[in-house]
């Protein structure tokens, strides 16, 4: 068949390469001068398989009348006339609950751990050099309460008690000498060693070399924005930019936070908005004074991943809309909060500032699947998630496009399921 994908972050690169291994002729289009310009830039690094559950969880919801109150708050919103906003909202709001939360972690689990067996391959393959490490991961928590409720959480997931272990304040500074100046305030960390970290923007740039490679390369359009998808008689037609008509068989809209714009002239609407977070990558100044384990700082909501000679340290999730300016505010934070526990062991002369807009649907669920269009297929809505899972929903889609059953449980992540709430019973019973 020939495919075009609609996007050149790390969700539709993926894609293409899975396409491309089952025969298909693959055009990938992309708006930016190159690949993983978008959100997939300098993400937090973390690949991050066992650490999944959504934000739509009540213990955020009660936690954010005190958040709107703190101007350093890991979690902000900016009202804005924008019915889009809104009906998020209420959709993120109707999810805070146990149920949803409970399916979204079933349905979401399977996939990740899916991912990481084709990161794997992709690693194996030796083809990508991504700066990939399986140095595991910390989340380190600073309250007893916090803390309580995170072994309580283990206790009741058994599939993960055989990966992760509660480990003391001592034992969290033998997994990660580096974390000495946090040590007064640590009251202990969840570990599993077997979590993954890399350079997203790497990979993408891997797999966009890949593509070009071997038996039918797939054509790599930069710099043409896709204006249009015809339609007629509900069935895919053209995909149209500024200076071509492409007639595929198959399109896959992996456009991250800008799908809604492409989708809503064709009367489908994707429950995604944007969730804007922060970054810096202060190069190492010394090595041994940095976390090589990749940390998450569970009550400031940060994380810490050493991806090359720099440290990438990511945080926030500001909902106000579109907009992709750099905040003085949240990067001084950042680098505050770097301060404070690596001290002078990062050159906070060259922070690498960054910000860019998670593609979030309300329930933390991705939208994977077909489109009410013949002819048009969905990969979106990866939201924090969106490099660890990319290749197992890139996998998953090339199957379904394909007509083969995909390894895991897929329904969760149809476009039906993602307008409806969660359903009682759980994910791939049916
Ligand atoms: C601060 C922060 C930290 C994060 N940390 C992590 C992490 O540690 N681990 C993790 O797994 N995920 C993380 N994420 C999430 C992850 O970065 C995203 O889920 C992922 O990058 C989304 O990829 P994408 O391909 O869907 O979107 P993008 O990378 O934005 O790609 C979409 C592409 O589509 C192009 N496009 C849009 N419209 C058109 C059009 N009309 N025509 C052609 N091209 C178009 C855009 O130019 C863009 O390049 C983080 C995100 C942020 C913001």
């Amino acid at each position: 068949m020939e495919i075009c994908v609609i996007g050149g972050g790390i969700v539709g690169l993926a894609t293409a390469w899975y396409l491309k291994q089952d025969g298909h002729d693959v055009t990938l289009v992309e708006a930016r001068a190159g690949v993983g310009m978008g959100t997939s830039y300098a993400n937090g690094g973390q690949l991050s398989y066992r650490y999944i559950a959504p934000l739509a969880d009540p213990d955020v919801l009660a936690k954010i009348p005190a958040w709107m109150l703190r101007s350093d708050a890991p979690v902000r919103f900016r009202p804005a006339f924008d019915p889009e906003q809104w009906r998020w909202l209420l959709g993120f709001l109707q999810a805070c609950n146990q149920r949803d939360l409970r399916y979204s972690v079933a349905a979401l689990l399977p996939l990740s751990l899916y991912s990481k067996r084709l990161i794997g391959d992709l690693v194996d393959a030796r083809v990508f050099d991504f700066q990939w490490r399986r140095n595991g991961k910390l989340v380190v928590h600073r309250s007893e309460e916090s803390f309580a409720a995170a072994r309580r959480l283990l206790d009741t997931q058994p599939e993960l008690a055989s990966e992760q272990r509660a480990i003391d304040a001592e034992a969290c500074l033998g997994v990660e000498p580096a974390l000495a100046r946090m040590a007064p305030n640590l009251r202990g960390g969840i570990h599993t060693p077997g979590e993954e970290v890399g350079d997203c923007l790497a990979l993408c740039r891997g797999f966009e070399q890949a593509l070009a490679a071997g038996e039918r390369p797939v054509q790599v359009l930069l710099g043409e924005a896709v204006e249009q998808i015809e339609t007629a008689g509900g069935r895919l037609q053209a995909v149209v930019t500024a200076s071509r008509r492409l007639t595929p068989d198959a399109c896959v809209v992996a456009s991250g936070v800008d799908a809604g714009k492409l989708l809503k002239p064709l009367g489908v609407t994707v429950p995604i908005y944007p969730l804007k977070g922060y970054s810096i990558s202060p190069p190492v100044r010394e090595d041994g004074g940095v976390p090589s384990v990749s940390i998450t700082d569970y009550q400031r909501k940060i994380v810490y991943a050493r991806i090359g000679n720099r440290l990438r340290v990511a945080g926030m999730a500001d909902i106000v809309g579109f907009d992709t300016s750099v905040k003085a505010a949240r990067i001084g934070t950042l680098v505050n909060e770097t301060r404070e526990n690596f001290g002078d062991a990062l050159d906070y002369g060259d922070l690498a500032e960054w910000a860019g807009l998670r593609p979030a649907t309300p329930t933390g669920r991705p939208i994977v699947g077909a489109a009410p269009v013949a002819g048009l297929w969905l990969n979106l809505g990866q939201g924090a998630l969106g490099f660890t899972l990319a290749a197992g929903c890139g996998r998953v889609l090339a199957d379904r496009i394909a007509g083969r059953q995909p390894a895991v449980p897929d329904e969760p992540f149809s476009l039906s399921a993602a307008l409806q709430g969660a359903p009682e019973i759980p994910p791939g019973s049916r």
